[in-house]
């Protein structure tokens, strides 16, 4: 079968497509035929080569998937052949007293596909069979195999970690993004507010298109947090949810109110930045972590995408055979919205 691959770290030229032997599913595991699958910023971690990362083998690339179930391992119960899936890209041990109360990317063994996993960039791949959903009908197979990680993320970070209300203003840092745009249509959906940022005046005008009440461009705003304050008319926004790390965090703690809530998902523009703790408590700040999603805000979001006929905003569709390029275009930031792999 083709698949996409790395044998070792590096940049796009380790990327190979070429043929793996087809994978066998074991007990609990289903093989999926992939149709599509979507690129995530964890895909250029991964190629790069990430601490406790090891090649012993031909590594496939990706996290997102959506396909039609080809094969059921023993004991699987749940799943048919030719029943049509999407993926949630977090495997969890399902038995640690974490993923019992159903936090399962807080499970101390928590691995995703793709990363520690073996990705989803082939004509077959094994997934587990509780971290497959039913795909959205209304979705063509690109658009449902984008709608998971970085909606999973988006999802987790708004209602599960800022338990995010209708009527609120959320700050959104870096729009164009997967998760931002997530985020943008998520707010949207369930009445809040979204005022967003991004060094293109292009991708403002796009997020205005798609509800966003305001954009503040940060390469050409001399104080972004405060142009964010004056837009709420002085007040802040309730929550800034944030994947771009240490350029974007002073941003978020000069744009909130008292009691507003920072969730960070990602560092693209680093990990490491300085917190005044004065202004964390002063201001009654949470300031919180979240990656990924559990199966009940997988399951969550599927039913809210059927029945408000959502569709991810999608940026290209590349075949199989061009995953190098993708990434590159992923890369270099110019996307808009998710880049997807015809398998
Ligand atoms: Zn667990």
């Amino acid at each position: 079968m083709r698949a996409v691959f790395i044998k070792d770290f590096g940049g796009n030229e380790k990327v190979q497509v070429g043929e793996l032997p087809e994978p066998e599913p074991g007990r609990g595991e289903v093989r999926i035929a992939v149709k599509a699958g979507a690129l995530n910023h964890l895909d250029i971690w991964v190629r790069k080569g990430r601490p406790g990362l090891e090649l012993k083998k031909a590594h496939v690339l990706g996290s997102d998937a959506a396909g039609v179930v080809d094969k059921i391992g023993e004991g699987v119960t749940t799943l048919n052949v030719g029943d049509e899936v999407v993926v949630n890209p977090g495997v969890s041990c399902m038995t640690c007293e974490f993923c019992r109360r159903g936090d399962h990317s807080e499970c101390p063994s928590f691995k995703l596909l793709g990363f520690q996993l073996e990705g989803m960039y082939a004509e077959k791949v094994l997934v587990p069979a509780c971290n497959l959903g039913p795909k959205p009908k209304h979705l063509n197979w690109e658009e449902a195999a984008a709608l998971n990680l970085s909606h999973i993320t988006a999802w987790r970070m708004l209602f599960t970690r800022a338990r995010f209300k209708a009527g609120e203003t959320v700050l959104l840092h870096g729009i164009g993004g997967g998760v931002a745009l997530a985020a943008l249509q998520l707010v949207k959906l369930m009445g809040g507010e979204a005022i967003v940022t991004s060094s293109s005046d292009e991708k403002l005008a796009r997020a205005k298109e798609l509800g966003a009440a305001a954009g503040v461009n940060y390469k050409t705003s001399s104080d972004p947090g405060a142009d964010v304050k004056k837009l709420t008319g002085g007040r802040g926004a309730d929550i800034a949810i944030d994947s771009a790390g240490a350029a974007t965090l002073p941003v978020s703690f000069a744009a909130l109110r008292r009691g507003g809530r920072i969730v960070t998902c990602g560092v693209t523009s680093g990990p490491e930045a300085k917190i005044n703790i004065q202004m964390l408590y002063w201001n009654h700040i949470s300031f919180m972590g979240s990656t990924m999603g559990s199966h009940e805000d997988h399951r969550a979001l599927l039913r809210a995408v059927s029945h408000t006929q959502l569709r991810p905003i999608m940026d290209r569709v590349f075949p199989l055979r061009d995953a190098a390029q993708a990434l590159a275009r992923m890369e270099a930031g110019e996307q808009f919205g998710k880049i997807a792999l015809t398998v």
